[in-house]
């Protein structure tokens, strides 16, 4: 056996740090009690597949993550990701980062799964839209919410060079920015827009 390789099955569990690491950082019993959920979930007229409920564990390893740049999670999340089946796209759109959120977190989490992701599944990533500083939206109502979500997102291409693609988030609450992104990439003329997340965070 390779010496990394060998090295990488001593490391311990990142989850409960008794049991070795088999595969994806965790020992066989936490990669099988995590709180699997792996089904499509539909906000307003968005359908979007997504692997976990947003609670323990993945709660806190996902801020870390965000946070504190736990990039070692990176692997883990990445593994998550990919147990479901590849959906027949040609490209993944990771969720724009408004740059002032950019320069104070420093990353992208999208785009930090959708590479690894897009490695694993041999297709490209493709970043048409771009997103504007957020804006509080506190003492906004729904609806003003929602306008202001508009305003936040933009092309920074005329054309689709993909067609068939998946949006790529790590959380999805009210579905609002996956809406508003799929709304852009159809402008834009892609014809099969899906959307994956890693945790549903609604019925938490
Ligand atoms: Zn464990």
């Amino acid at each position: 056996m390779p010496l990394f390789k060998l090295i990488h099955r001593l490391q311990p569990c990142l989850l409960c740090g008794q049991n070795p690491a088999q595969q994806y950082q965790l020992c066989g019993l936490c990669w099988q009690d995590l709180p699997w959920k792996k089904q499509i979930v539909t906000r307003h007229a968005l359908e979007c597949q997504v692997i976990f409920p947003y609670v323990y564990p993945l709660d806190h390893i996902l801020q870390r993550f965000k946070d504190q740049a736990a990039l070692h999670y990176l692997p883990f999340l990445t593994a998550a990701l990919s147990t479901i089946e590849k959906p027949r796209i040609q490209a993944i759109v990771p969720m724009p980062l408004a740059t002032e959120k950019l320069i104070q977190r420093g990353f992208n989490q999208s785009i930090l799964l959708a590479q690894q992701l897009a490695r694993q599944w041999q297709i490209p990533i493709w970043q048409p839209i771009a997103r504007l500083s957020r804006h509080s939206q506190r003492g906004l109502d729904r609806l003003d919410r929602l306008h202001n979500l508009e305003q936040q997102f933009y092309a920074l291409k005329t054309q689709a060079k993909y067609k068939h693609v998946l949006m790529l988030d790590d959380v999805i609450t009210t579905g609002a920015s996956l809406g508003k992104l799929k709304e852009q990439l159809q402008q834009l003329g892609c014809t099969h827009v899906q959307a994956l997340c890693l945790c549903d965070a609604q019925q938490c």
